[in-house]
């Protein structure tokens, strides 16, 4: 099928119009959040098999399919959508994805990618310059000094973590690669971590025995003085404990594990310390947050997600590390068709990722720092923040809701009073049924919450106070 430019601009044109009324009607609350379907329903309003079969799809009749498609996504942009942590995307990432989808670079070789390559580039530096890790103003220095840290942008925060354990174990175990994993070493991390980090264990072989609990506090945050003893207890049986991992901060929570407290206990025992600030290392912005990662720069590994709170589109995670040498060994493997020499210019990326092909990530985090700037971006952290502060003092001011804690960042649980088992639950499948807001619940310690993530820079007091209407409508039905 041929279409002509103007062809493809009268298509291109209908679409980006369509996307942002979609925009504009989710931002003004005039749809649902989301209207629950069975996949039945969905696939036939959006006449899958037809399309699929016959093609056919045109300026003409885009409407067909892009209308239920849109009407029955989740709206991220609508100020009730308080759900999971995903950004809810800034108009820059909307464009550069639509120059990805045009461009489509596979940037992981550097001369099939290298405007996105360097882009990647420079969004690493300067996520490492965020740390502690580079010296400042040197983004476009592509040297490999020594003392700089190093990293990678992955598809996904999962990926990352993965990462950073298989550095991990390369630095204490440089033969795993080649003879297997020893079966005595292990790791320590709290249960409230993010499912990845135990999966990354036992992807990167060495079994959920290998794995320690770190004792925590009643809201799951880890106790740094009780690692002596967790460590202890592995040491008497035979393991050799070798990383420690933290939540900065954790997912159920948004609570941040004390990173200088345990950087103490790793430097006193020698053992790699990794911190996982999918979510909240963009603390890291704010002059005001950003005593909530304190320590970060003692950290062997960081991961970081762009598309958690910096306004990224999915995926945009960064993997970073103090010693760039970690990076470079985490994968000991010779691809020499395409990992090529010293001669060649730029840098290919693709020894350090378990990607091959790669979208250009980077460009897509780029897009909105080159739109908001560095001080755009630490002032929406601080309001998302700040505003997740305000409304838990809200919700507090109310008699029949409690929340079990102050929130750290924009991340906040709270309960509808009186509690009873699985009353939680119930209130939020039966406020998704409604369709005015998107909310998740969790457990924390054995009492499931409900649970808020204020990802909307749109979501305000009165949605707050709407949505506290709805919960008691829904608790009243349920
Ligand atoms: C979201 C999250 C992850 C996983 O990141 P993905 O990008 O969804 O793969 C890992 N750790 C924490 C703490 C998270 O909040």
């Amino acid at each position: 099928m041929s279409i002509t430019p103007d062809e493809a601009t009268a298509l291109g044109h209908k679409v980006w119009t369509a996307l942002q009324n979609y925009r504009a009607e989710s931002e003004a609350g005039q749809t649902p959040v989301l209207l629950q379907k069975s996949a039945e329903e969905l696939a036939a309003n959006m006449g899958l098999e037809g399309w699929l079969r016959n093609g056919g799809l045109s300026v003409d009749n885009v409407e067909k399919f892009l209308k239920p498609y849109l009407a029955d996504s989740q709206h991220m942009h609508h100020p009730g959508f308080v759900g999971h942590q995903v950004a809810v995307p800034h108009l820059g990432c909307s464009i550069a994805d639509m120059v990805h989808g045009v461009v489509n670079n596979p940037m992981a070789v550097y001369e099939m990618g290298p405007t996105a390559a360097v882009i990647e580039r420079v969004v690493v530096n300067w996520m490492l310059e965020k740390i502690g890790w580079r010296p400042k103003d040197s983004l476009t220095d592509f040297e490999n000094v020594a003392k700089n840290g190093a990293g990678v942008l992955t598809h996904g925060g999962s990926l990352a973590n993965l990462t950073a354990i298989l550095a991990a174990r390369a630095a204490i175990a440089p033969n795993a690669w080649e003879d297997g994993v020893p079966n005595n070493l292990a790791l320590i991390a709290p249960a409230a971590s993010h499912y990845s980090m135990a999966r990354a264990v036992s992807i990167a072989g060495f079994g959920q025995k290998a794995l320690h609990l770190a004792a925590v506090d009643a809201l799951e945050v880890l106790r740094p003085e009780q690692l002596e003893k967790t460590w202890a207890r592995a040491t008497e049986a035979g393991q050799q404990v070798f990383l420690v991992s933290v939540n900065a901060c954790t997912t159920a929570t948004g609570l941040y594990d004390p990173i200088d407290e345990v950087a103490d206990f790793c430097a006193a025992h020698n053992l790699w310390l990794h911190v996982d600030g999918a979510h909240g290392a963009s603390a890291l912005l704010s002059s005001c947050e950003r005593q909530l990662m304190k320590g970060i720069e003692r950290a062997d590994s960081m991961i970081w997600d762009a598309h958690k709170m910096l306004q990224t589109s999915a995926l945009c995670a960064g993997v970073l590390f103090r010693n760039q040498r970690h990076l470079v060994e985490a994968f000991q493997q010779e691809g020499s068709y395409i990992f090529y020499g010293e001669d060649q210019p730029g840098f290919d990326v693709a020894p350090f990722t378990v990607e091959c092909t790669k979208a250009h990530l980077g460009t897509k985090l780029f897009w909105v720092l080159a739109m908001e700037g560095e001080a755009g971006m630490a002032k929406f952290v601080e309001k998302q923040y700040a505003d997740t502060k305000d409304f838990y003092r809200q919700i507090q001011a109310e008699p029949d809701f409690s929340c079990p804690y102050k929130p750290q960042s924009n991340i906040l649980c709270f309960l509808h009073q009186p509690d009873a088992p699985g009353k939680q639950s119930a209130i939020r499948k039966k406020v998704l049924e409604r369709g005015k807001f998107y909310i998740t619940t969790a457990e924390v310690n054995g009492i499931r919450y409900l649970r808020l993530a204020i990802m909307n820079p749109l979501t305000t007091r009165q949605t707050i106070a709407d949505l506290l209407d709805e919960i008691r409508i829904c608790a009243k039905l349920v």
